[in-house]
């Protein structure tokens, strides 16, 4: 609260002007007041001067008259008779014992002639003197008047002396002499009673003779017998001179303002003064002064506090609101109105303020709104259709308070105008559509749940329209629904939807007229199918049965024939056709039940370890001859038995090797297999020609093969992978190849490991003889 003083605060220059204005009174006041004290005071000392110089003077004046009327006593007792006889005069004063205080240089007897016939004290010698010399001497013998004259040196003494010359008037009122009182103002005499007193501290108290302006007493000893300042240096003292009685302020000769009074001794017609410098007249008055700006300065002081004090706490609000403007304008607060402390002039600025804010506020938020709404609306004028903002009031007027530039092609009117007036809209809507477009937005309105409706509109030119709502109803209020959706002209899809209906009347007639026919020749094909392999079956047995009986001829033939002859090379070649059309003629057979769904997998507990080395067994022969080493690898945790059927498996791996074989040169040809995650794994790697990346899916395809090369060099139908695969698909397993060309193959198998059970006591590894046999005969 009081921090160093900030001179742009207004609590600042309030207070400040306030102190001002303060101590302007304060010091008016005070300078006024002491000018009225010093008029008072001087016009009182004045007074108090003055009466004080009358007082003395009336008391010199009759000081005066007491002497010179002893002195007229004394002059009356003298007659002629008496002066005549100086002697008899001197004794006679000297009876008359006059006391010294009244005359303290003695008296004077003259004669007419002016010469002193008799004087006390007598040893002053004065006797014989004739004091004619003096012009008041010769004044009062020539006039027979009393003299008063000035004081004067006396040059035979050269001390200043004070005389009263009153003459001895005889008879015949002629001056016959004169009585001299002489008084010595440099001893003790009556008028001791201003040299001793001062006047105040520093005052004087003078009697100045005015013809000759010479100071004949004072309480200055200095000045006694000295000439006063010539005229014209102190114009009070000159108004003194030339008869003023009264009082005055002036500059002396000597430099210092004094405050003066003069009043006239009528008898001898001096005046009577008494002077006082200024500098001690008013000393109270400056003491008071100062006393004054002690308390001034304090009370100041104590102003200022209390006036600093006493503003910050008036000022507070103006403070207080400005730290909450300056708070708000750097986010700290939210926007808000400012609090009225005070129903003061700062309160109604305050709420003036706060209105004007509100207002503000109120134009931002509306222009923000407007640029929202043309950045808004120039943004959904790209967007194909009509945005819109619905707003339905509680008392069912509905208004439109946002609607996008879309509306023209829509309505064919502009967005300011369905703004303006929401139904024109619904006027324009069909007729048949209006009770069920109302009722719909109801309903959305009630549920809050969207509104969607599609309705007709019919234009001022007649043309109708298929339109779609779409909107997002919320609650706003007391029961007022805001919309926010969009309108779409659906008239293009309702005329397609239209079509598309006629088409699809039109499609289901002919989509039932062709499964029928396609149920017919589903049917037939289901037959011919079965005839085909009925036919097959039938074909392969009659084909077998004939095959069977040339090859045992042939093998008879053979074996009776002379290694060397014609004839027995003619048997070999007959058996080695034999058997490959009878080995082509199984796998037709075989692949023809698989797709007639005819071919049965058995399961039964295999030997598998025998059924794996009879499948090498089998191939043995082949690879000699082709000098190919043949390996059989079985892991260690391979189980010995399982549930599967061992022909089929059997047929799979002899299918694998027989690859193998046929496509390897040189190198060398491995089975192996293994047990992992619950799978048999076998795996037939050769290093032949491999088989490019290209063709590994369709390799497993039926009568596909590498390239229309490996027919001529390798021979084979192509059907041998396609049955295999099958075969694994069948018993539930999975076949895949990797290989790389010119390296070699790897076919891996993975079938189910179906666990034997230990009641089954007899294993089999072959179910069929017959069939073993073939497969025997289809590889060698
Ligand atoms: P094919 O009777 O012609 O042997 P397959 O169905 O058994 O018919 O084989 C199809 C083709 O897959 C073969 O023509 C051959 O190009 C390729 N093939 C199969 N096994 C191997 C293999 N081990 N090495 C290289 N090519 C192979």
């Amino acid at each position: 609260m009081f921090g160093l003083p900030n001179w742009r605060s207004l609590q600042t220059r309030i207070a400040a002007g306030m102190l001002v204005v303060v101590l302007g009174i304060l010091w008016v006041a005070e300078y006024s007041l002491s000018q009225s004290l010093r008029r008072d005071m001087e016009a009182a000392i004045s007074a108090q001067q003055y009466s004080t110089v009358s007082l003395i003077a009336k008391e010199i004046d009759r000081s005066i008259v007491e002497r010179l009327s002893i002195a007229e006593s004394l002059a009356e007792s003298l007659t002629s008779g008496v002066l005549a006889f100086p002697a008899a005069t001197q004794r006679l004063i000297e009876e008359r014992k006059i006391p010294g205080r009244i005359f303290n240089w003695g008296i004077i007897v003259t004669d007419s002639t002016g010469t002193a016939i008799a004087s006390v004290p007598t040893d002053l010698h004065r006797t014989g003197t004739n004091y004619k010399e003096y012009d008041f001497i010769a004044k009062a013998l020539s006039t027979g008047d009393v003299q008063l004259p000035d004081p004067v040196i006396s040059p035979n003494s050269g001390l200043p002396v004070f005389t009263m010359v009153v003459p001895i008037i005889d008879d015949n009122q002629h001056t016959i002499g004169l009585v001299i009182g002489v008084t010595n103002l440099a001893q003790s005499n009556f008028l001791d009673e201003i040299g001793l007193a001062k006047y105040g501290n520093t005052g004087d108290f003078l009697v100045t003779a005015p013809v000759g302006r010479l100071y004949v007493a004072s309480s200055d000893k200095r000045r006694v017998m000295k000439s006063g300042p010539a005229r014209g240096v102190n114009p009070v003292y000159d108004r003194y001179i030339d008869g003023y009685e009264g009082s005055g302020i002036a500059k002396s000769s000597r430099g210092v303002v004094e405050m003066s009074s003069s009043r006239r001794i009528p008898t001898t017609g001096w005046l009577m003064q008494s002077v006082l410098p200024v500098d001690e007249a008013f000393a109270p008055i400056e003491a008071m002064e100062r006393h004054l700006i002690v308390v001034s300065l304090v009370l100041t002081l104590v102003a200022t506090l209390i006036s600093w004090w006493w503003l910050h706490l008036q000022l507070r609000p103006l403070s207080e609101a400005s730290t909450l403007l300056r708070n708000m304008r750097e986010g700290v607060i939210p926007r808000q109105a400012l609090p009225v402390v005070r129903p003061d002039e700062i309160g109604l600025l305050t709420e003036a303020f706060n209105g004007l804010q509100a207002t503000i506020i109120d134009e931002e938020s509306r222009a923000a709104e407007h640029t929202a709404n043309r950045r808004l609306r120039h943004i959904v004028s790209f967007v194909p259709g009509m945005l819109f903002q619905y707003r339905l009031h509680a008392d069912g007027r509905s208004d439109f308070p946002f609607v996008s530039e879309g509306i023209r092609e829509i309505y064919g009117i502009a967005p300011e105008e369905a703004e303006g007036n929401a139904s024109l809209l619904l006027d324009t809507m069909h007729a048949d559509d209006r009770e069920a477009f109302l009722a719909s937005r109801n309903e959305s309105a009630r549920t809050l749940e969207p509104w969607n409706a599609d309705y007709r509109i019919v234009l001022p030119d007649g043309q109708s329209r298929w339109l779609m709502i779409t909107a997002q109803p919320e609650r706003v209020g007391a029961g007022e629904t805001f919309w926010h959706g969009f309108i779409t002209d659906i008239s293009e899809r309702k005329a397609m939807a239209a079509e598309l209906e006629q088409y699809r009347d039109h499609l289901e007639h002919l989509v039932e007229i062709r499964t029928a026919d396609l149920e017919a020749a589903r049917a037939e094909a289901e037959r011919l199918a079965g005839v085909k392999s009925e036919f097959l079956a039938n074909m392969s047995h009659e084909i077998r049965t004939p095959l069977h009986g040339m090859l045992g001829l042939a093998h008879i033939g053979k074996r009776n024939t002379d290694d060397d002859s014609k004839a027995h090379r003619t048997f070999d070649k007959i058996l080695h056709s034999g058997n490959l059309l009878l080995g082509i003629i199984n796998d037709i057979l075989d692949f023809s039940k698989m797709e007639a769904g005819m071919l049965k997998i058995e399961s039964a507990p295999v030997d598998l370890a025998a059924v794996l080395s009879e499948s090498l067994e089998l191939m043995q022969e082949r690879a000699d001859a082709k000098k190919l080493p043949l390996a059989l690898i079985t892991a260690d945790d391979l189980p010995p038995t399982c549930r599967s059927d061992a022909l089929r498996l059997r047929q799979i791996l002899l299918n694998l090797l027989s690859n193998a074989v046929k496509f390897t040169e040189q190198g060398s040809v491995s089975l192996e297999a293994k047990f992992a995650g619950q799978q048999l794994v076998f795996r037939v790697i050769d290093t032949g020609i491999g088989i490019p990346a290209e063709q590994r899916d369709s390799i497993f395809h039926p009568f596909e093969q590498g390239d229309s090369s490996t027919t001529r060099r390798f021979g084979g139908t192509g059907l041998g992978l396609a049955i295999t695969a099958r075969l694994v698909e069948l018993m539930g397993g999975s076949i895949s190849v990797d290989s790389t060309p010119g390296q070699g193959s790897c076919f891996e198998v993975r079938l189910p490991y179906v666990a034997v059970s230990p009641s089954v006591a007899t294993l089999s590894h072959d179910d069929s003889g017959q069939q073993h046999q073939t497969l025997t005969e289809i590889h060698q």
